[in-house]
């Protein structure tokens, strides 16, 4: 498959890419956005740390310095618990974040302490932390505060609200808390930040060792973004299935149109060609007469191409000016839907000049709704028919004709022939007579001016009578070489139509050795025609089934020619009988074809036989000398 077939095949993907393409890009914003924004919250959540470390940090510093006013206040003093609870210093800082103040000897010893039952006060609060400050001369203030409780209170209330903060140890676990149950564990991996608070932070009062490694943590409480990111993939994971099917839809409708139109291409295409390859002219008008349509056929027929004819008005420029009313007055008729449903015959003119015959048929022209909008023309070229109707007609005329003339002529010759003989009877008898008379010595001039001129007339009517047979033979057989097989093919082909019209068979089958015979080529012909003709005609005895061979062959010195049917047969006639002059069985016969075709073939020196044909039927057949005889006999 080439570029050119694939991309409107695949046009139906676009959709479905592009929104591939849509979504993958909503995908990576909403991703470079949560980015972003956790970077921007990890700034925030640092800039947040620092500060809650540097304010916790200030906060211890503050506690420390408050711490040693009080120390250096209580410089020199007898330590005892009464002078501690006394000092205002003491009072504020347990009302501030202290579990206890304790004043320790050199030896940590505890001298003095507030509250007394510290260790009992404050054993729930978890985790103590110490600040320790020196006094004069040789002892230690130690105060121990909770670090839940700083936390508590050094850190502001929005940011307890935004984040867990946590003092861990470096093993990670939790000293102190702004949140009494972390929900660390609970909801999974939260942003959070550890800014290292080690320096201030001191685990026991004895030791002078830091807290090591302790860290403030801040753990973000509600994470907004992560909320976000499901409801995208749910709303993304939505979206594809949805383009999904959408394509799909998209795609099967585009097949289906696609499937449509190469249809509607090959049914047009199938359309044209027979249109174009019809021997048939059509032509859609409207019922005003106009042109709406005309095939290929017609434009021939007519002589005009379709762009000139579509969209015309009567009168049409086919129609032959010398009859427009009687044309315009039949198109009147044919467009108020009595035109003749058997067709009618027309007369139009090509753009040559040259008349067409035409017979057209008229039928309604119905839309796709079943509406009729017009009427259809079906129109066929009749001239050539015409022509070769006409040509028939007159071939046959000129054939009964000549066959009438050809019967005359033998008539007359017959009537000559039989004729003569009583008048030579007649003027011998006059002549015997008038001898007889004249020995007698009979001398009536009445009678013997009677008997003269009954001799004469009788002469006359000799003359007469062998006049017309001299004219009758004056066309004595021209005897010139002819071929046979031509002739008999000629004689069948005048015949063939009237054959065919009456359904009978007809078979040649000529020898191709024939040689030339001498012959008079048109007699010859006559004789054909007349076996053919008689053969045809007794043929029509039959149903069906009827046939005619014609064949010709060498046969020693001559040619033979046979003229066979399947027809009733001779019933026993024998060939002299048939051929007697006015001898016929037809209601409208003369009887005088065979006799003349015998006069024809005798006079050539041929011979005529009839006999019944091997499978029933007539057999007639005629012989001729070959030339060669003719020429040397
Ligand atoms: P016509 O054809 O006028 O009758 P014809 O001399 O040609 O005169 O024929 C004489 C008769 O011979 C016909 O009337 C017919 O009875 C008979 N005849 C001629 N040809 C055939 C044939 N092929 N089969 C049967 N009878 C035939």
């Amino acid at each position: 498959m080439n570029l050119r077939e694939f991309l409107p095949r695949s046009l139906w993907l676009a959709p479905l890419g592009l929104s591939l393409v849509f979504v993958l890009g909503v995908l990576a914003w909403v991703r470079a956005n949560e980015a972003d924004e956790q970077e921007q919250q990890r700034q925030t959540m640092i800039s947040d740390a620092l500060s809650t470390e540097a304010q916790l940090r200030d906060r211890i510093d503050e506690e420390q310095a408050h711490l040693r006013q009080l120390a250096a206040a209580l410089g020199g003093q007898k330590p005892s618990t009464a002078t501690l609870a006394a000092h205002p210093e003491v009072n504020a800082g347990l009302r501030r974040l202290w579990q206890s103040v304790t004043w320790l000897d050199a030896r940590n010893r505890v001298l003095a302490e507030v509250p007394e039952d510290a260790e009992a006060a404050h054993s729930d609060d978890g985790l103590s932390l110490h600040l320790t400050a020196r006094v004069a001369p040789d002892g230690v203030l130690v105060v121990r505060y909770a670090p839940a409780l700083m936390l508590k209170r050094g850190v502001p209330w929005w940011l307890a609200r935004k984040y867990d903060v946590q003092l861990v140890d470096s093993a990670d676990q939790v000293i102190a808390s702004t949140t009494d149950s972390p929900m660390r564990a609970a909801q999974g991996p939260r942003p959070s930040y550890r800014v290292a608070l080690t320096g201030p932070l001191r685990a026991s009062p004895l030791t002078q060792a830091t807290l090591t490694d302790a860290a403030l943590e801040l753990t973000l409480r509600d994470p907004a973004v992560n909320g976000a990111r499901p409801l995208s993939w749910v709303l993304v994971a939505g979206f594809l299935p949805l383009i999904a099917v959408a394509s799909w839809l998209i795609r099967r409708q585009m097949r289906q149109v696609q499937r449509a139109e190469v249809a509607g291409r090959t049914e047009a295409a199938w359309r044209r060609a027979m249109e174009d390859s019809a021997l048939v002219a059509l032509r859609a008008r409207d019922f005003d007469g106009r042109l709406l349509y005309v095939n290929r056929t017609f434009c021939d027929m007519v002589g005009l191409p379709a762009e000139q004819l579509v969209g015309l008005l009567p009168p049409m420029p086919y129609w032959p000016p010398d009859a427009l009313a009687e044309v315009a007055e039949r198109n009147r008729r044919n467009l108020a839907g009595q035109a003749p449903r058997e067709g009618y015959e027309a007369h139009w003119r090509h753009s040559s000049g040259r008349l067409v015959d035409v017979m057209v048929f008229e039928s309604p022209l119905v839309d796709a709704g079943g509406r009729q909008i017009g009427w259809m023309g079906s129109i066929i070229d009749i001239t050539e028919r015409r022509r070769l109707e006409e040509r028939e007609r007159r071939q046959v005329e000129t054939l009964a004709h000549n066959a009438r003339l050809t019967m005359l002529g033998e008539v007359a010759s017959t009537l000559a022939h039989e004729l003569n003989q009583p008048l030579t009877a007649i003027a011998s008898y006059n002549a015997g007579i008038a001898n007889s008379l004249a020995k007698m010595g009979v001398q009536d001039e009445l009678v013997c001016g009677a008997l003269k001129r009954l001799g004469q007339q009788a002469e006359h009517a000799g003359r007469i009578v062998a006049r017309i047979r001299e004219f009758l033979t004056r066309r004595e057989p021209r005897h010139e070489p002819c071929d046979l097989n031509e002739v008999i093919s000629a004689a069948v082909d005048l015949l063939r139509r009237e054959v065919q019209r009456r359904e009978i068979g007809l078979d040649l089958a000529l020898s191709p050795q024939a040689p030339p015979v001498l012959a008079d080529a048109v007699l010859i012909e006559q004789v054909v025609i007349n076996l053919v003709r008689n053969a045809a005609d007794a043929l029509m005895a039959r149903a069906a089934g009827r046939h005619i061979a014609v064949s010709s062959r060498v046969a020693g010195d001559f040619v033979r020619v046979d003229v066979q049917d399947n027809g009733p047969g001779l019933a026993g006639r024998r060939v002299e009988q048939l051929c007697a002059p006015f001898y016929s069985t037809k209601s409208d016969g003369m009887g005088m074809g065979l006799a003349i075709c015998r006069s024809i073939v005798e006079a050539h020196q041929g011979v005529l036989d009839a006999s019944e044909a091997p499978g029933g039927g007539a057999l007639f057949s005629f012989s001729l000398p070959l030339s060669q005889e003719i020429v040397h006999g």
